[in-house]
């Protein structure tokens, strides 16, 4: 994509009101615009990274045989009436359409997932299953902050899985908690897996944490064998000796990415939702739900990989892999061997199936091209100038890295395809 031709350009100046290092970059960088606190557009750019979180975390979840389906944001009041949540759930937004009939936007959806599979799965032999969605939640958050990281319309990924017993449930709990960690190490995070109260179904769920400043939650973490616990259950304190290991307990804020829980035969017990077993009569169902904040997600990425010029975006979610820079000239002639070059290589790495920004601005310095190159995030910059071109090369700097160094106008497609991959 030509720089030129993208809309949502860069800001220079920070938004006055933004509470977070990821709201200040993200609407700087032009990747995403905020409606009303808590509700945010994705600009091009912004739902190119939501677009490849969403990949991520879709392969991650056919791994664990999940079936992706889409459920409706619109809820009847119904279901929300069997499982006396209408009034129990404080975020819920509540709206009245036609003939008065009362509805709620989603905010999770065991009301709407756990009779959909009731009305197909009858026996023991169709379980387990397990179905998971990537849709837009809404919650009333009394507090809507820090960008991305709390909204009050995000993206979530949520799965619901269907056993015929505990101990099955036990076994694919376990299966999911393992493939979150690998589907938030893809994404450059390092995610602790936290125990944090599993309300009223079992001791424990887990949640999923990113160490950052912004993050509101206070966890304990051994310096050893990363053992974790939320403050809000913990039975020790910072400095403490783990009671795991013999690590030191460190507190420390984090941001939870994701959430895994054993519902137990809570909801399918509302709805009645029972099925055939081998001699006959009708055995309870157990379910475990698994969410992902797909939004929170992209933010917590910007928290914790930037510097005091941009984001860093790791390659898997980075919106382009490359970020060509032209530097034009006064000199037409210099001007146009710049513009000829910069066009080759555009043409012949978007060819090869690399995904390239091209600042193909004209009468824009190179100090400001810089300062958006480094703004934006793109894992590798590539420069095209009269200086780089007298030696037949192109200037290569990742943006993770400090150097920089000169590829040959011969070698470049092959080293970019190399690096992207
Ligand atoms: P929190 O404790 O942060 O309020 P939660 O425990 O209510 O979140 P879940 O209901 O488990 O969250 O939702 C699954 C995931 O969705 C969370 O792990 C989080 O990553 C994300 N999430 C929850 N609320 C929000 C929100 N308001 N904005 C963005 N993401 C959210
Ligand atoms: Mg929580």
């Amino acid at each position: 994509m030509k720089y030129s031709h993208l809309f949502a350009k860069t800001n220079k100046m920070a938004p006055a009101d933004a509470d977070s290092t990821n709201a200040r970059l993200l609407i700087q960088g032009g990747f995403v615009n905020q409606l009303a606190a808590g509700i945010y557009t994705f600009l091009p750019l912004g739902l190119r990274v939501l677009n490849k979180i969403k990949a991520i975390v879709r392969e991650e979840m056919n791994m664990v045989g999940g079936q992706e389906v889409l459920m409706p944001a619109l809820i009847p009041k119904a279901p929300w009436e069997t499982t006396k949540r209408w009034d129990s759930i404080d975020v819920l937004y509540k709206l009245t359409g036609a003939g008065d009939k009362e509805f709620a936007l989603g905010p999770t959806h065991e009301e709407v997932v756990t009779p959909l599979v009731q009305a197909f799965v009858k026996s023991y032999k169709d379980l387990p299953c397990s179905a998971y969605q990537i849709q837009d939640k809404f919650r009333n958050e009394a507090r809507a902050k820090s960008g991305l990281l709390r909204g009050r319309e995000f993206s979530m990924k949520d799965m619901y899985s269907f056993h015929r017993s505990e101990a099955d449930l036990e076994t694919y709990y376990d299966t999911v908690a393992e493939q979150y960690t690998h589907l938030f190490n893809r994404m450059g995070l390092d995610a602790i897996k936290t125990e944090a109260s599993g309300g009223v179904f079992s001791k424990y769920s887990h949640e999923y944490q990113v160490v950052t400043p912004y993050g509101e939650d206070l966890i304990y973490v051994c310096d050893k064998c990363r053992w974790a616990v939320n403050r809000e259950i913990a039975e020790v304190k910072n400095g403490d000796i783990c009671p795991k290991c013999d690590g030191k307990i460190i507190e420390t804020k984090a941001i939870e990415v994701g959430n895994i829980f054993k519902l137990s035969t809570r909801f399918a017990d509302d709805f009645g939702f029972t099925v055939t077993l081998e001699d006959g009569t009708q055995g309870k169902v157990w379910m475990g739900c698994y969410g992902i904040g797909m939004s929170r997600l992209m933010g917590s990425i910007v928290e914790v990989s930037h510097d005091e010029r941009g984001i860093i975006w790791p390659k898997s979610v980075a919106p382009f892999a490359v970020h060509v820079v032209s530097i034009g000239s006064k000199d037409v002639a210099v001007h146009e061997r710049v513009q000829q070059s910069a066009t080759d290589l555009y043409d012949q790495l978007t060819r090869a199936g690399v995904e390239v920004l091209w600042d193909d601005r004209v009468g824009v310095s190179a100090g400001e091209k810089f300062a958006d190159a480094d703004l934006l995030g793109m894992p590798l910059r590539l420069v095209v100038s009269e200086k780089s071109l007298a030696q037949s090369s192109i200037e290569w700097k990742e943006r993770a890295s400090t150097e920089s160094k000169l590829v040959t106008l011969t070698d470049i497609v092959s080293y970019v395809e190399t690096f992207a991959r």
